[in-house]
């Protein structure tokens, strides 16, 4: 897999340029994205994921234009946005149930067994019968990772997860994150320098729009 981003450039109609002629290169294995509050972040990951649009530049993934042809890039994308909602008065295992049933996986005893292995996964195996209003932060973020989980992607892109986490849960947060499989790429949006640094190969750092680096996290990192 590789995600390539070129020239890409969105302002918003209240003026604020949120890209400006971002070109990156991210390749497969754990991408920490990084930037102060207001860098442009969440506007890079809500295109990346289709979700808005550009005014300019390109995406492709693995040659899929991801600017246009949407429905390709959904089939292979797991999204875990900031603040996700929840619904609370139904269960995990419910929910995930619904979602996969949403993206299209067929019988229902294939999506059992499916919703089961994945709630094993992030560890909530014993809770999925309760009410997601009743889950903790930690367990609401790992129930998030599950359901971007679904339909295998390839492209896994979470912001900033681990807002009001405890450092516990973060770190499970990330030793579930860090097990996902070859030939995945997984974006994490933050502005946490320490996580970038112990979980990614490759890293950018954007602000105010710009891109100021890319490569390995020991070079930029180092003087933080
Ligand atoms: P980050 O995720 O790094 O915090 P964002 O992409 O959310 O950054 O925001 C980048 C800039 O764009 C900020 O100045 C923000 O206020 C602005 N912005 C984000 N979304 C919108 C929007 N829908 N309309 C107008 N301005 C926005
Ligand atoms: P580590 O790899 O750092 O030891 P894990 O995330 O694997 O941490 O979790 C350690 C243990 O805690 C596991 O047995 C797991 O089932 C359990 N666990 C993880 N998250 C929770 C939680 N939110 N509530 C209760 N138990 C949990």
């Amino acid at each position: 897999m590789q995600l390539i981003i070129s020239s890409l450039s969105k302002t918003y109609p209240n003026g604020v340029k949120a890209l400006n002629n971002v070109s990156l290169t991210v390749n497969q294995g754990m991408f920490g994205l990084l930037g102060p509050n207001g860098a442009g972040k969440s506007s890079l990951m809500r295109t990346i994921a289709t979700l808005q649009e550009a005014d300019s530049g390109t995406v492709t993934l693995d040659g899929i234009d991801v600017l246009h042809q949407k429905q390709e890039v959904r089939q292979l994308l797991g999204y875990l946005p900031q603040d996700f909602g929840i619904y609370p008065r139904i269960s995990a295992e419910q929910m995930l149930g619904h979602i996969a049933r949403l993206k299209g996986i067929g019988k229902k005893s294939e999506r059992k067994e499916l919703v089961s292995a994945l709630l094993e996964k992030v560890n909530l195996a014993k809770d999925k019968r309760k009410n997601l209003g009743t889950y903790s932060g930690g367990m609401k973020q790992r129930f998030g990772i599950a359901q971007a989980l679904i339909g295998n992607p390839k492209l896994i892109i979470v912001d900033e997860p681990t807002a009001g986490l405890d450092p516990t849960e973060r770190n499970r947060f990330y030793n579930l994150l860090s097990q996902i499989g070859e030939n995945t790429i997984v974006i994490l949006s933050t502005h946490i320098v320490e996580d970038v640094r112990t979980l990614c190969s490759d890293m950018a750092i954007i602000c105010q729009g710009e891109l100021l680096y890319t490569g390995g996290p020991d070079a930029a990192l180092s003087e933080l």
